[in-house]
């Protein structure tokens, strides 16, 4: 087992951004797809993890757009909602698999039409999709030293796509499990829970956060959801890790057996993994990973420049 003592917070930046691209790579092979249909070809995560599926790792949506906001981090030191959608934009590739709404809504960015309304109107209320939390990632690490600012900034970095309030607060939530994870250096189960519902707004997180702090059987992570609702994908995510915080491989695998939104929820859970263990992601993966212009290597490299902006503002106490 890793001492997390002798983590680096540079090699947790990394883990949390490389493991985000990795389990979202892995799971969008899987993406719409019914558990049965997973779990008939593989017997467990670790038989998923050995034997993946053939050809490069490439990344889609989640990570391009967590991209982004670690862009913008680096660039404003927090979130700029302005240069935040410039980023979006900039890096918005159709073929990476964005949700309908979320092209609408890009485009409209792209376009430099009027996105917050197309976002506040493609469905009523706004979205309450993961699509906020599952690129929020960054922001966890940029502000894991203050969890009330941590709070504020993954709100504003969801705005630009999601008004909904569950929508919003399923970034928030995600956002301090990646905090808290990349801040621990022994995980204690009931400690991670109990900090993570006592910050929620809604019971519709704070329920079942309770519930998963309980959970020791794998069987039962379905019982979180599997589906593009963040109410239905972040709590599983974090669930995931909570079941094994020692192990990358079966927090992403077991991920992606659930079937469903697999790239997202294995995005989501592979940040917190990747945030908690640092260097912890199997090579024969990391080898796989796409590496042209914001594959590998420029992930490593947004990582540590995303360490150093973090270490600015806490020096600065911004
Ligand atoms: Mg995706």
């Amino acid at each position: 087992m890793i001492d997390k003592s002798q983590l680096t917070i540079e090699s947790r930046f990394e883990g949390c951004l490389l493991g985000l691209a990795v389990g979202d790579a892995l799971g969008a092979p899987f993406e719409g797809k019914p558990a049965d249909d997973i779990t008939r070809q593989y017997r467990n995560a670790q038989d998923l993890i050995e034997n993946p599926p053939p050809g490069e790792l490439w990344y889609t949506d989640d990570t391009q757009m967590a991209i982004g906001v670690a862009e913008s981090l680096v660039k404003c030191g927090r979130i700029n909602e302005r240069e935040l959608c410039k980023r979006f934009a900039a890096n918005y590739l159709p073929q990476r698999g964005y949700g309908a709404g979320a092209k609408v809504v890009l485009e409209a960015m792209v376009d430099g039409r009027d996105h917050k309304a197309l976002a506040a109107n493609h469905f009523p209320g706004g979205s309450f999709g993961n699509g906020a939390a599952m690129r929020v990632a960054p922001v966890g690490l940029m502000f894991r030293h203050n969890q009330k600012q941590l709070w504020q900034e993954a709100r504003l970095s969801a705005l630009p796509t999601h008004v909904h309030p569950l929508g919003i607060e399923g970034a928030q939530v995600l956002a301090l499990a990646v905090g808290i994870a990349s801040t621990t250096e022994a995980f204690d189960r009931d400690e991670f829970f109990t900090n993570l519902s006592d910050k929620c707004n809604s019971l519709e997180y704070s329920g079942p956060l309770r519930r998963a702090a309980q959970l020791s059987d794998v069987r039962n992570l379905a019982l979180f959801g599997n589906g593009i609702e963040a109410t239905s994908s972040v709590v599983t995510a974090i669930a995931a890790f909570g079941l094994s915080p020692y192990s990358y491989e079966e927090t992403i695998g077991n991920a992606i057996l659930l079937g469903g939104d697999t790239d997202t929820i294995a995005a989501m859970a592979g940040a917190i993994s990747g945030a908690y263990l640092g260097p912890a992601i199997p090579n024969h993966l990391l080898e796989n990973l796409e590496d042209r212009e914001q594959g590998k290597t420029y992930l490593e490299t947004l990582a540590s420049k995303l360490c150093a902006a973090h270490e600015k503002i806490t020096k600065t106490g911004q």
